[in-house]
C-alpha cells in the first residue's frame, strides 16, 4: 500500500490555504457590507459583488468538506478505495486530486450524469 503521509501533508496544506481563503472572504463581506451606499444601483453592483463573494465561500466551503471527509477516509483506511465500485483509486489520480473519493471511471460516469441531469433543467 503506498504512504498516505505523503497525501495526509497534501490534504493539510490545502485545508490551511482554504481556511485562509475563507476568512478573507469573510472579511470582505463584512468591509463591503457598510457603508450602506444611499445609490440603489451602487447597492445592486454591492448585492452582486456579494453573491459572487458567496459563491467563492461556497466553493471553498464544499472543497474543505471533501478534504476533511477525504482525511476521515485515511483514518478509516479507505483512501485508496472508490467509494462507488470499491476498486482502486490510483495514486496519479489521488496526486492530481488528493480529496478524491471515486476512481476515474465512477467519477466520469458521475460527471456524464451530472450533465445529463443539468441538461433536463
Ligand atoms: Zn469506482
Amino acid at each position: 500500500m503506498a504512504d498516505v503521509k505523503e497525501f495526509i501533508n497534501l490534504l493539510s496544506e490545502s485545508k490551511v490555504e482554504l481556511e485562509r481563503r475563507l476568512s478573507a472572504i469573510e472579511r470582505d463581506v463584512r468591509n463591503e457590507s457598510n457603508p450602506v451606499s444611499p445609490d440603489s444601483q451602487e447597492q445592486s453592483l454591492e448585492r452582486e459583488n456579494d453573491e459572487v463573494i458567496d459563491a467563492l465561500g461556497n466553493s471553498a466551503r464544499l472543497e474543505l468538506g471533501l478534504i476533511n471527509k477525504a482525511l476521515a477516509r485515511i483514518e478509516a483506511g479507505e483512501y485508496f478505495e472508490c467509494e462507488e465500485c470499491g476498486g482502486p483509486i490510483s495514486e496519479g489520480r489521488l496526486r492530481s486530486v488528493p480529496y478524491a473519493s471515486l476512481c476515474m471511471e465512477c467519477a466520469e460516469e458521475q460527471e456524464y450524469l451530472n450533465r445529463e441531469n443539468s441538461n433536463v433543467a
